[in-house]
């Protein structure tokens, strides 16, 4: 047993020890990633329902870290990593800005804005020169900030929620559109939400995973939509992936849908379909 307990114990410091290099190893190349291009935006379609029809209005820029040698590399990974020790700042000023240059470059192809949502952490709000930041890289690219919208989380509001606030109106003011993702994670008060300065929710994808397989998740999207009317948002279901799912999301009034059902995040070249396919409409 002893013996066991010691082998045991040994694994476990492994398993960490390799975490934490691994980790390590991802904050100390962290300069030369982004010198070299390594991150990459990948853009997965926002679909607006009208009527029997659905399309293409938009798109989320998700980010993803293309190593030379750790192979592709998920957000989920390096995103909560750099937010705990102030380097998120620098990844996400890159990736907004290659968003906003993108947006330029479909504007200047194609001949019409295609907006697109960028993911903000609560650690970028808090940085001082935020604001200024963002509307000097929309203003470098040559589009408008009513061109991007900023998905910020609702866990976002929970702390210092006054402060969030004021800086979220600041930006609504300025033209940016607001969304507040994970929505219905648990997070914040309705009397909080009632007073948001935002144009969209997201629902949370735990709502939509068991719409189709449980009563109370579809019950709780129905309320949802009543607070979205009451408030005047759109509401967005992410997660989308089989037809039952948006079947019932339709029928409940969800504006716009977003999920593998009409397609995966895709890189560039891959994606510009869905904006060609919006020059039809
Ligand atoms: P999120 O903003 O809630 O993004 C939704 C996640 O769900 C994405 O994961 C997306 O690829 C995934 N997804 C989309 N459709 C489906 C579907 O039908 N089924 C399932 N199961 N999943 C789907 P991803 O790309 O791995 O991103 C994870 C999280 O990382 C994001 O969650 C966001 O919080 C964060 N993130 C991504 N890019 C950025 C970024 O540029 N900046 C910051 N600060 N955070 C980012
Ligand atoms: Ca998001
Ligand atoms: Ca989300
Ligand atoms: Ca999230």
């Amino acid at each position: 047993i002893v013996h066991s307990f010691s082998n045991y114990v040994a694994y476990y410091d492994v398993a960490m020890y390799e975490k934490d290099a691994y980790e390590e190893r991802l904050i100390s190349e962290l300069d030369r990633a982004l010198e070299e291009k390594q991150f990459v935006l990948y853009y997965q379609p926002k679909y607006a329902i009208q009527g029997d029809k659905a399309y293409p209005v938009s798109a989320e820029a998700l980010v993803r870290w293309n190593h030379p040698e750790l192979g592709m590399i998920s957000p989920g990974i390096f995103i909560p990593l750099f937010e705990n020790n102030g380097l998120i700042k620098r990844v996400d000023m890159y990736i907004w800005k290659e968003a906003a240059e993108q947006i330029k470059r479909w504007k200047d192809k194609y001949g019409i804005v295609f907006p697109l949502s960028v993911n903000v952490s609560r650690v970028d709000l808090l940085e001082k020169d935020f604001v200024e930041t963002i509307c000097e890289i929309v203003r470098g690219a040559g589009i408008r900030s009513t061109d991007f919208m900023l998905e910020v989380t609702e866990s976002a509001y929970t702390q210092d929620s006054k402060g969030i606030i004021e800086i979220v109106n600041q930006l609504r003011s300025m033209g940016f559109h607001i969304s507040m993702d994970d929505f219905g994670s648990g997070y914040s008060s309705l009397n909080m939400v009632s007073s948001l300065p935002i144009d969209e929710l997201k629902l949370d994808m735990g709502f939509v995973r068991h719409i189709h397989e449980d009563v109370k998740s579809y019950k709780l999207v129905e309320i949802v939509m009543e607070i979205a009317k009451l408030l005047d948002v759109k509401v967005v279901a992410e997660g989308v992936e089989i037809r039952e799912q948006y079947d019932l999301l339709k029928k409940l009034g969800v504006h716009i849908i977003q999920g593998y059902y009409y397609s995966k995040p895709l890189p560039e070249a891959e994606f510009t379909k869905f904006v060609e396919e919006r020059l039809n409409y």
